[in-house]
């Protein structure tokens, strides 16, 4: 009886799966993911605007950032002019 070495399986790769949020929903229209982050690393800002309502915003960003943060900044923003 042939023992079947049980043949060790290469660890999986780690897929570095950085399926960033790019598109937020607008706080002006409330439209969902209506609104775009460009991250300009360059000129360390993030733009976001809306598609519907082509309110914008930008904000400075960091090498770190994320467009996530882009639109928090904005959240912030708002909340602090209401
Ligand atoms: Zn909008």
């Amino acid at each position: 009886m042939g023992r079947r070495k049980s043949k060790r399986k290469p660890p999986p790769r780690r897929k570095l799966i950085q399926n960033l949020e790019r598109q937020f929903n607008c706080p002006f229209c409330n439209h969902e993911r209506s609104c775009d982050v460009i991250m300009d690393k360059l000129r360390k800002i993030g733009r976001i605007v809306c598609r519907v309502c082509q309110e914008a915003f930008q904000s400075q960003i960091m090498a770190l950032s994320e467009p996530i943060d882009v639109y928090n900044d904005w959240i912030d923003a708002c909340e602090e002019t209401n």
